[in-house]
């Protein structure tokens, strides 16, 4: 059994932890670096990319997550994706994991947030209900190793790059456990896509 840490700094964080409790499987919260040891694994939930940047520098928290996404299992959600990437705006600063053109708020605003059943053949054989809440979209893969496990008219929305997990939407927000049941499983039995 090992402790997955679940950054705690802002946004649906708590929603992960019941999520990995039904699942009865260790978690901790992480807020500064040394929440980091005894991690094997982490999600960064969504929230504000934005303010996950501000609190994450504050916290110098920054080299730490770099540092750990680079070697461990890391599964980013929404803004956690957002951080998981390349992005460096003004606002934003991605950890540089997961070479993706990311277009924050792609979708639209709060008002255009919206479910929908999404299918991820390489995961499971039923739907996924996916819920988007102000989600970023990808605009490009740059990278030939990121695996796209699932797509919503033709774009990406869950990927893979080795141990590394990303989603556009919220699983955590629905019943369905099946993305943190790969996630477990994909540091367990060690899947990581071939790169
Ligand atoms: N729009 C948010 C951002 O840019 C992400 C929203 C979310 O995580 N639900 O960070």
């Amino acid at each position: 059994m090992h402790t997955v840490g679940i950054l705690s700094l802002q946004g649906a964080f708590n929603k992960h932890a019941q999520v990995l409790e039904r699942l009865k499987v260790d978690y901790r919260y992480v807020k500064y670096p040394t929440d980091l040891i005894n991690c094997k694994s982490l999600i960064i939930p969504g929230g504000e990319s934005s303010s996950l940047t501000k609190l994450i520098l504050k916290n110098n928290l920054y080299d730490y997550l770099r540092d750990f996404a680079e070697n461990k299992p890391v599964f980013g959600t929404c803004a956690g994706l957002i951080i998981l990437s390349k992005i460096d705006t003004a606002l934003v600063k991605g950890l540089g994991i997961l070479d993706i053109n990311i277009e924050r708020n792609g979708w639209g605003s709060q008002i255009n947030s919206f479910k929908q059943n999404v299918s991820a053949p390489n995961i499971c054989n039923s739907k996924i209900n996916a819920v988007f809440i102000r989600a970023p979209r990808i605009a490009k893969v740059n990278d030939k190793n990121i695996k796209i496990l699932s797509s919503l008219n033709d774009e990406p929305i869950l990927l893979q790059k080795k141990k590394c997990l990303g989603a556009t939407f919220h699983p955590e927000l629905t019943s369905n456990l099946t993305l943190h049941k790969y996630f477990i499983k994909m540091i367990d039995e060690k899947i990581i896509t071939k790169s």
